[in-house]
């Protein structure tokens, strides 16, 4: 039979998971973890998170709500697998290539504000290919929707429910962290990042979606907006390793329409006329402006 029940999968991910013990530490008391009876995962104090039956570690000690729904990462996933984000993923891909330690390691490599796992799953798709040493992609989101909707899809990558304030896993682990489009909390950053490790962090630049802004906002101050805070933070975290624009243009097809307008906060602060005005416009074609930066620890 092909198709896996719940309990096999169940367990084929427990087993999956009993080969990383290690990653993991304690988001409450920050001690050590180990997987018991191949169903949760206790520290050395007793505090204890069950895996859910989809596979995924759920690590937050309480639910927090947060304004990401489910509709905002179906919309993304749909975006990002029309490749809207190819020149992103490739780009990103590179950088690994390039940054990764010699061969016979596994490559570690965490995305940090995960989503819906869709740009973690598409570079590790692409690494593979270039890579004789294997991979362990591990994802980390707040939103529980999200990392179910990640765990259902993308199997071999460890999914994780937790709060990047107080992460979940052990210090000098990763040789990358991704941060795509995602806030980032730099100490943990710090915390995890392996001492060759590298940080390379994804942000929108001024053009991205303009088309949809400017209908969105018209010419309100919401309309502009600078990275620069955000590159200058990063720059007195890191050594800046690279800095890279990637900046292009997207014929639309309009079925993408409807869930570009959903995938962003960008709908958060503009009014139902101006929703309406987006939805009727045809827009033939928007931009995607990003900048990508990867940075190491100062030494
Ligand atoms: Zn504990």
């Amino acid at each position: 039979m092909l198709i896996m029940l719940k309990s096999q999968r169940k367990k084929a991910n427990a087993n999956f998971l009993a080969g990383y013990q290690d990653l993991f530490r304690c988001p409450l008391c920050s001690s050590k973890m180990k997987l018991v009876n191949l169903k949760s995962l206790i520290c050395t104090n007793n505090h204890c998170y069950d895996l859910a039956k989809q596979g995924y570690v759920n690590m937050l000690s309480h639910a927090l709500k947060t304004k990401y729904n489910r509709q905002m990462f179906a919309s993304r996933r749909i975006i990002c697998r029309n490749g809207l984000f190819g020149p992103m993923i490739n780009k990103i891909r590179g950088l690994i290539t390039a940054g990764a330690p010699p061969r016979g390691e596994q490559l570690k490599i965490l995305d940090a504000g995960c989503g819906e796992g869709s740009h973690l799953a598409m570079i590790l798709g692409k690494v593979t290919h270039n890579s004789e040493t294997g991979l362990l992609g591990v994802g980390l989101d707040i939103s529980k929707e999200a990392i179910i909707m990640a765990s259902k899809e993308y199997k071999d990558i460890i999914w994780c429910v937790g709060d990047l304030a107080g992460a979940p896993f052990a210090g000098d682990y990763f040789d990358f962290i991704l941060n795509i489009l995602a806030p980032a909390n730099y100490a943990e950053f710090k915390r995890m990042i392996a001492p060759h490790g590298r940080v390379i962090k994804v942000i929108p630049g001024r053009d991205y979606l303009k088309e949809l802004r400017n209908i969105l906002y018209g010419q309100t101050a919401k309309q502009h907006y600078s990275n620069e805070d955000t590159l200058e933070l990063f720059k007195s975290n890191f050594a800046l390793l690279e800095v890279e624009r990637v900046r292009y243009n997207v014929t639309l097809d309009q079925t993408w329409l409807e869930p570009l307008i959903q995938m962003t906060p960008l709908t958060w602060g503009t009014t139902q006329e101006r929703l309406l005005k987006a939805r009727k416009e045809e827009l033939s074609d928007v931009t995607i402006d990003l900048t990508i930066l990867a940075g190491k620890k100062h030494h």
